[in-house]
């Protein structure tokens, strides 16, 4: 026994070692070349807790905006990299691993929207902000998961509506706007398509007071909103987008949340409420380029000035109207 704990120990401790170095130099290497470290909800602990600022993606796209550092280094999927380099064109805007995509991002291409848009001449186009630039460039507006609803509101009844990439936001946007002249693409986030309304029923059973948190991208939201809404009471039910939640969970006098999307976002929940408890809705949720992000990937980056993420001025330019239309309206 004692010698299986003295074969672990120093494995351990070399691994913390080093992980301890990496921190080191890291914030020795970002104070040295005036970097800002942005880090996603979903993001590894040890990232958000290194992190500048941890948020969504339009959040951290807002730090972007309004940083004085001369380098961001995006913790994050590609696209949310994009957003920032489209909102500060004269930052180095670096993310650790270039093949960090996003499965919902990668649901619509250009020529796909092109086509679409023929097909519904004079209609809006609303992009969910999980998008590409080239995506955005095309769109009218953007948008989150938490001001879709405003943004669709705020557009005339008689307009049709394209809404994309996301199948289960768009749903739910419908369904809360009541309008009919919405056409929605059919892509989805392979994480959270994945929730299982079987969980959401076995978790609410065995925890009958927690208050659930769900994200409108969840693959079993609109079908299954009704019946959700019957098993939990009232107040005990909350739509929420990633900041949602975090700011529900403070604000809400429930002890027990559980929380329906990326299990990432748990670490900040935890942290910002420690006398509160938060149960994943299913412990295999969690986004696999999040997490192609690591400490020694986020160390190289700084270090070796990589990987440079740029949108080309001219589709930069469109994008960028699309995002400040959304900005405008709230
Ligand atoms: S969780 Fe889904 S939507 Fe978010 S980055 Fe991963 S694949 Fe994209």
């Amino acid at each position: 026994m004692t010698t299986a704990v003295n074969n672990i120990h120093p494995h351990k401790s070399e691994n913390c070692k080093r992980t301890e170095k990496l921190i080191q130099e890291i914030t020795q290497i970002r104070k040295k070349r005036n970097a800002v470290i942005l880090a996603h909800n979903y993001q590894i602990p040890v990232i958000q807790d290194l992190a500048d600022f941890v948020g969504d993606s339009l959040g951290l796209s807002r730090q972007a905006a309004a940083t004085k550092s001369d380098v961001i280094v995006f913790c994050g999927v590609h696209f949310m990299a994009e957003t920032a380099a489209i909102l500060c064109p004269e930052k180095r805007v670096l993310i650790p691993d270039l093949e960090a995509g996003c499965s919902l991002a990668a649901s619509i291409t250009l020529d796909r929207l092109v086509k679409w848009k023929a097909e519904h001449p004079g209609a809006v186009v609303v992009s969910y902000v999980n998008t590409t630039a080239a995506i955005k460039a095309e769109s009218d507006y953007c948008c989150t998961s938490g001001n879709a609803l405003q943004i669709v509101k705020s557009i005339d009844a008689d307009k049709e509506i394209l809404f994309l990439p996301d199948v289960f936001l768009g749903s739910w946007v419908k369904r809360m706007t009541g309008r009919e002249n919405i056409h929605i693409w059919m892509g989805e986030c392979h994480v959270h398509t994945a929730i299982h309304p079987r969980s959401i029923d076995e978790k609410m059973r065995e925890h009958p007071q927690a208050e659930l948190l769900i994200h409108p991208e969840c693959g079993c939201l609109t079908p299954y909103l009704d019946r959700v809404a019957r098993l939990v009471k009232g107040d005990q039910l909350k739509v929420a987008s990633t900041e949602g939640m975090i700011v529900r969970a403070c604000q809400s006098p429930a002890k027990q949340f559980v929380v329906a999307t990326e299990v990432g976002i748990l670490h900040r929940l935890q942290k910002e409420n420690p006398d509160k408890e938060f149960i994943p809705i299913q412990d295999e949720m969690s986004c696999q380029f999040m997490k192609m992000i690591t400490l020694e990937k986020l160390h190289a980056a700084l270090a070796n000035d990589q990987y440079q993420v740029t949108v080309p001025e001219e589709v930069a330019a469109k994008a960028r109207l699309s995002i400040e239309r959304m900005v405008a309206v709230g």
